[in-house]
């Protein structure tokens, strides 16, 4: 049984880079319906007893072709979901510090270089997706985008994902309608980068 994420804040509590309505719908509605799919599509194809990284590693393995884009479409709404809900917080932005930081520089020379490239990826994704920030098995960094409900693990890259921006437009259309950037501009507020750093070292 996969679950979604609990919410270390409440609803409103995004306020206001993030409006309580869009978090409502975002968690409870959106996210719940991806969980849910997942849960039914998993037990179908026989694969719900594995971690929800290995499953999406491991697409290729379900020959049925209808299963395999129920669990890609559903396991990347799953997952993409948990990590963004899980890396926001209230009255959030420090910065990245410790190993996350270092790597960081050594990246892309700044956070601010970071941001730029990530906010570029975000607006430049055509219609649903993401923005991700990954990493690998020795730790450097990469960024890249995806389309649907895809991520760097069902893409194979081999990458771990550990942060990412949510451009489909219910993550911002009630509050910011069809200004994206000013969406991406608001939510570098919200960012808990101690879950980042946590995920980077792990
Ligand atoms: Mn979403």
């Amino acid at each position: 049984m996969y679950e979604q994420v609990k919410l270390s804040y409440n609803y409103d509590g995004l306020e206001p880079f993030m409006d309580a309505e869009t978090v409502e719908t975002h968690y409870a509605k959106h996210h719940a319906t991806y969980t849910a799919n997942l849960n039914s599509a998993a037990e179908a194809a026989g694969v719900a007893d594995k971690p929800i990284e290995k499953l999406l590693a491991e697409l290729d393995t379900v020959a049925d072709e209808a299963q395999r884009t129920a669990l890609r479409n559903n396991g990347g709404g799953f997952y993409n979901h948990n990590l963004f809900f899980e890396q926001l917080t209230p009255g959030g932005a420090t910065e990245p510090t410790g190993k996350l930081k270092a790597a960081i520089d050594e990246k892309f020379g700044s956070f601010e270089e970071l941001k730029a490239q990530m906010t570029a990826l975000a607006l430049g994704q055509f219609g649903s997706g993401w923005a991700w920030l990954s990493k690998d098995a020795a730790g450097k960094l990469y960024v890249s985008k995806s389309a649907n409900q895809d991520n760097p693990i069902s893409l194979g890259t081999g990458h771990m994902p550990i942060f990412t921006i949510d451009v489909w437009e219910h993550a911002y259309y009630l509050k910011y309608k069809n200004l994206r950037a000013s969406y991406v501009e608001n939510l570098w507020n919200l960012i808990n980068w101690d879950v980042v750093g946590e995920r980077y070292e792990a």
